[in-house]
């Protein structure tokens, strides 16, 4: 067992305030619009003092940290929320 954590971001609720590239962005960066884009989920154990900062800063409650169980694979766009809104 692992307390890996998964950076996720609900996607729905994000309104681009570019806060949490501001305070992380060692893995997250904003794309052309503002939006953020997560480099990776997995969130190093250096970074999570960072990465909780970053959580509590959101005004939209957007940003989480799940615990993750060990993959097998290394797939971590698996974890990003990827629900279609229109903007
Ligand atoms: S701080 Fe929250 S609302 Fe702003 S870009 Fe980041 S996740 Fe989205």
């Amino acid at each position: 067992m692992t307390d890996a954590l998964t950076l996720r971001i609900d996607r729905v609720a994000c309104t681009g305030h570019g806060q949490c590239a501001e305070l992380l962005p060692e893995l997250i960066t904003l794309d052309e619009w503002g939006y953020p884009v997560l480099h990776d989920t997995a969130i190093p154990a250096n970074l999570r003092a960072h990465a909780r900062r970053a959580i509590r800063a959101c005004p939209r409650l957007a940003l989480h940290a799940d615990p993750t169980a060990a993959r097998s694979d290394s797939s971590s766009q698996a974890a990003v929320t990827t629900t279609s809104s229109t903007r």
